[in-house]
């Protein structure tokens, strides 16, 4: 297709054919562009990388499951791998019918998830189809980023701290870390031998500065393999993202749905003493029909031995 040079003033856009054709494309990297197309498409466009990910915009939105608002928000993480390597990390908002709407997943919190989970090590810009709610405002705000990347609206851009004056975030509650920058992993399960070595890991990785609770769901399917999920913690607790809905939105992003043709297992994880997860999962759950039960299992912890 012959690219069309954009005029001053307009703004660039993919076509449908071209949006359907980047959908797939993210789907099998199950909601990740990698660095190599985000160049190709640079190139082929004649467009700078802010172009391109504002103009993704759309594409994450139809990633969006919002059975109660029907109001599909995208949003998508530029960042950097360990090699310096720059991908896009596609998010969108994850409703659940018939659930208190405190439960929901925030397309931001979605595409935060989303690189943390996959490798991502630094956040360069956050674009985002609509403005970020004060929910989200909070949940950027614990990032290790949060003083330097970009946060891109369709036609605005704006530093967090141009949207958050006055900010209370992890230091405030004497918590030196923060996502992306977490404390050096000092914990071990005990007694793990016949569970799945990659869930548990995912749990310890967990940021949970606030609860100490290190928690991870595994939804399994039966033809799309595993979706992991885990605990990120918020300064002001409300805006924490739960493991369950951390996985269910990394299944969405592979195009899948929380039905019983696609999931054959879910399986939580929490450390013993600190658990507050089951009840939250249990509720978001209810929102489906079918699904098998939830295992729940709580595994007492010990410090790393040095
Ligand atoms: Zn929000």
């Amino acid at each position: 297709m012959p690219t069309i040079p954009t005029q001053a003033g307009t703004v660039f856009s993919f076509s449908a054919e071209q949006q359907q054709q980047l959908y797939l494309i993210i789907k099998h990297h199950a909601g990740i562009l990698p660095s190599s197309d985000v160049a190709t498409l640079c190139q082929q466009h004649d467009q700078p990388v802010d172009a391109i990910l504002r103009a993704c915009l759309p594409i994450a939105a139809q990633f969006a499951v919002a059975p109660i608002s029907q109001f599909f928000v995208g949003a998508i993480v530029c960042g950097l791998d360990s090699q310096g390597e720059q991908h896009f990390y596609f998010g969108a908002n994850v409703e659940f019918a018939q659930q208190a709407l405190s439960l929901v997943v925030h397309a931001e919190q979605s595409a935060i998830n989303n690189a943390w989970l996959n490798g991502a090590k630094k956040i360069i810009k956050i674009a985002i189809s609509d403005a970020p709610c004060g929910y989200c405002r909070q949940f950027m705000n614990e990032l290790a980023d949060a003083q330097s990347f970009d946060i891109l609206l369709p036609k605005q851009q704006f530093k967090l701290a141009d949207l958050l004056p006055y900010a209370f975030g992890p230091n405030d509650l004497g918590n030196p870390y923060s996502l992306f920058n977490p404390a050096p992993q000092q914990h071990q399960f005990v007694a793990t031998a016949e569970l799945d070595k990659i869930l548990l890991s995912c749990a310890l990785s967990a940021y949970v500065p606030y609860s100490e609770n290190y928690s991870a769901v595994k939804i399994s399917t039966f033809a799309n393999g595993d979706f992991y999920g885990r605990y990120a913690e918020n300064a002001a607790y409300s805006p924490s993202l739960s493991p369950l809905q951390s996985a269910i939105s990394q299944l969405h992003l592979a195009g899948l749905a929380m039905t019983k043709d696609v999931v054959k297992g879910i399986e939580l994880v929490q450390t013993q003493g600190k658990e507050n997860q089951l009840m939250v999962s249990q509720a978001v759950l209810a929102s489906y029909t079918d699904l098998p039960a939830l295992q729940s299992i709580s595994l007492a912890v010990k410090p790393v031995a040095i």
